[in-house]
């Protein structure tokens, strides 16, 4: 098997509502707290129960609906939404979801989180059967498959399509009169229903959502189930189950709103206790104080502060309006990222032996600033722990990794990839700590307590398809990179 292929670019936030007034003004208040799973592109489509009316463009949520005609528009009690978070190159309009297919027995609009493994496949097929494609993004797919199978009805069309497509999706599906909600088989993403007062049904990628709009947490949707919502409520429907819970543990680490409770579990308290663990198996005896990367290391920060016995302090601020580093293109662009987006407080670490927890090392660029930063404020000594193991295998269901040539763990040992970030020490979670850490309650006796943790181990729950080596040679690794 080869990895040397980027794993991914369809890391989103996607909602869902049915049966209110104003849906997509809801919808719009939903995807704000669902931002932070994408900052590429974001759009709504709603539907009024005759028409479904679109509008969908590049950039933050907020820049998309600046003119609030756009939103007034989206008229009707449904609508979906959904947050892109896309990769350079690789974002223009046509990639921007919901998409819509206007069809001459009744429009569907389609938002889709995650990433499909056998896509390439499947594209070669349908065009050879005259399909044409819009988008380079892999979503599409499934509208082409569920048109090849209208005489079955919708439902078993999309039914029978869903065992088709292979890899992490949840799915969110829109018509004039239902809305339509699909996960994996092995529930690689997170998405959860809630229900309004009034008792409509809402459908999240993340409960942070749910609570902005004022709704309450029904259920988790599992893998292999089919949320239908129409004018007679919620009925939940299986198109396999032959499932596996294989919830994707960079949901827990770095990607999900700490506020976030995925399958039973809190994302803050998951990260304070892989900081716990973390501290019990790779302690800094002569540290001072813990400090965490702002934001999505500080629950762990605390958590190793906690079981350390440490004073947790403030060495390291954050410039809130700083987008992203991760996706910048070039290494120089994202070096001078991390310094912009990151500063030492000189008050607080000079002179002091300081542990600092992030959450994951990725190609090492922001560690090894971030060492650099402490030092120059007059850091004695920089002790580096990480609330995870180390990152060796690109992610193939919907978190945009690197590849595998650039992920560091993968070319370097925890000594060598200390010397290189210049810290004292280097220390990393185990995989058992934080299986331990995260515990989810619905596993039962699914592998690897219901995660994934296949960018750890390399053991990939599941078969990779276009990903196999065999067919990574037939084709050229920039049309994988786009699909
Ligand atoms: P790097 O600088 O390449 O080592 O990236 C590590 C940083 O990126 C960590 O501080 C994480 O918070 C963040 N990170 C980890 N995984 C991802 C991801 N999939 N997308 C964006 N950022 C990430």
């Amino acid at each position: 098997m080869s990895y040397e292929i980027k794993g991914l670019n369809e890391e989103c936030g996607i909602f869902g509502v049915f049966g209110v007034p104003e849906a997509s003004k809801l919808t719009y208040f939903g995807l704000h707290s669902l931002q932070h799973r994408g900052q590429e592109g974001a759009g709504i489509v709603s539907s009024d129960g005759e028409k479904l009316y679109q509008y969908r463009n590049r950039g933050l949520l907020a820049e998309v609906f600046a003119d609030e005609n756009d939103l007034n528009r989206l008229t009707g009690t449904a609508a979906i939404g959904h947050v892109r978070y896309g990769t350079s190159g690789n974002n223009s309009i046509a990639n921007v979801q919901p998409f819509l297919f206007r069809f001459h027995d009744g429009d569907i609009a389609l938002a889709h989180n995650g990433n499909l493994t056998n896509a390439q496949t499947l594209k070669c097929e349908l065009e050879d059967k005259g399909a044409v494609f819009q988008s380079t993004s892999d979503t599409e797919i499934l509208i082409h498959l569920i048109r090849q199978k209208k005489n079955l009805g919708f439902i078993d069309a999309l039914k029978a399509s869903l065992n088709e497509v292979k890899g992490g999706f949840a799915f969110l599906l829109l018509r004039k009169d239902c809305l339509v909600a699909a996960l994996d088989p092995n529930g690689f993403r997170p998405m959860s229903i809630g229900q309004f007062d009034n008792g409509a049904y809402v459908v999240v990628s993340e409960t942070c959502a749910l609570d902005v709009v004022g709704a309450k947490f029904v259920r988790d949707v599992f893998p292999g189930e089919l949320v239908i919502i129409d004018k007679n409520g919620l009925r939940i429907d299986h198109y396999t189950t032959d499932t596996k819970l294989a919830i994707c543990s960079m949901e827990y680490i770095y990607f999900a709103r700490p506020d976030s409770i995925i399958h039973g579990v809190t994302v803050h308290n998951a990260r304070k206790k892989m900081g716990r663990l973390l501290a019990k198996e790779q302690p800094a005896p002569t540290a001072d104080m813990v400090i965490g990367v702002p934001n999505s290391s500080l629950s762990a920060a605390s958590g190793y502060a906690e079981e350390a016995g440490l004073p947790y302090e403030m060495g390291l601020i954050k410039n809130q309006y700083i987008a992203r580093t991760f996706i910048q293109p070039t290494q120089e662009l994202r070096e001078r990222g991390v310094k912009m987006k990151l500063s030492a407080v000189r008050g607080v670490v000079e002179g002091k032996s300081v542990v600092v927890v992030d959450d994951s090392i990725v190609r090492g660029t922001t560690s090894k600033q971030l060492v650099q930063l402490l030092r120059d404020a007059g850091a004695k000594e920089v002790h580096m722990r990480i609330a995870s193991p180390p990152l060796k295998f690109p992610c193939f269901y919907g978190i945009d990794m690197s590849t595998r040539a650039e992920l560091m763990a993968a070319n370097h040992s925890v000594a060598d990839m200390c010397k290189i970030i210049g810290a004292d020490t280097l220390g990393f979670l185990s995989i058992p700590s934080l299986i331990t850490a995260i515990s989810v309650p619905d596993a039962g006796n699914a592998p690897n307590g219901g995660l994934t943790v296949a960018y750890f181990d390399g053991k990939y729950p599941t078969p990779l398809y276009d990903y196999e080596e065999g067919y990574l040679k037939s084709l050229k690794q920039t049309q994988i990179q786009e699909g």
